[in-house]
């Protein structure tokens, strides 16, 4: 049988806080077109794991290689622009501007090489972005969405809209942090479908989620993450059984 192809690699990552070992000997290998979920219980090291992925927080030690590129003392932009978009836990969009105007932005800020204030000022120009702007969003089925202003969409549509954010960019991976913190189980069960559906496209994706109804609808493997520390690895059958995992997360 054919390797697996390594999308991305995180290698022996350590990550202090003054005396907090937030992240000790992570060693984490995602395949090409996967859904890899990482979980564990508040405070684990999740939302840390993702931003060393990010570039936002550099490791102490270890590092970080995607599609064969060290990410390690890179900046977040340049990490973005090798084809890593991500979902954060509060979305991180531009209130007073259209939906639409939103989704555009990534794919003008990607064509351009980075993001500038000025690219707001020509928005209704750039047809071609638009138009994929305009896809992206009936892909999430925001199409009856696209003139509203960004902040007044409910929680869930935010999210939407996010990921329709992502998607534009045309990640080789996609990060997401709890895509379903504080949705209804409607909005929760709209986004899986979603993800789904991504899924099938073979984009590959590395899911921080807390919820097990969608780690386990969504999830090719799993990692367990507790106090810093990968206690488990493996299918979603494997992660279920494992008594330590119970233990720890799942409370038994
Ligand atoms: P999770 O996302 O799994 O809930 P986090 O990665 O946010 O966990 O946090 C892991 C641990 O690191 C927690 O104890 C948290 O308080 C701590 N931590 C996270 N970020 C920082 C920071 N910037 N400075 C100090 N401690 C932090
Ligand atoms: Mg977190």
């Amino acid at each position: 049988m054919a390797q697996p192809n390594i999308v991305l690699h995180v290698a022996d990552v350590h990550k202090r806080f003054g005396g907090l070992h937030a992240l000790a000997d992570i060693d984490l290998q995602v395949e090409e077109g996967t859904t890899h979920a990482i979980i564990g219980p508040n405070g684990a090291g999740k939302s840390t794991l993702l931003n060393v992925i990010i570039g936002k927080l550099a490791p102490t030690s270890g590092q970080v290689v995607f599609d064969g590129a060290v990410l390690t003392g890179r900046k977040p932009y340049q990490i973005n622009q090798l084809g890593i978009a991500r979902v954060f836990q509060t979305p991180e969009i531009f209130g007073d501007l259209s939906v639409l105007h939103n989704v555009m932005i990534p794919a003008l800020a990607k064509r351009d090489g980075a993001f500038r204030l000025n690219m707001l000022k020509n928005l209704n120009a750039e047809t071609t972005i638009r138009d994929e702007a305009l896809h992206m969003l009936e892909d999430v089925g925001m199409s009856g969405h696209v003139d509203m202003l960004a902040s007044s969409l409910s929680r869930g549509d935010k999210r939407r809209m996010e990921l329709a954010m992502c998607l534009i960019q045309h990640p080789r991976l996609l990060l997401l942090d709890e895509p379903t913190a504080g949705m209804s189980r409607h909005d929760t069960n709209t986004t899986i479908e979603l993800l789904q559906k991504i899924k099938q496209r073979g984009m590959t994706k590395v899911i921080i989620e807390h919820d097990m109804h969608v780690v386990f609808s969504l999830a090719d493997k799993i990692s367990v993450l507790a106090q810093g520390r990968i206690i488990a690895d493996g299918s979603p059958d494997d992660v279920r059984g494992n008594p330590a995992v119970q233990e720890a997360y799942l409370g038994g």
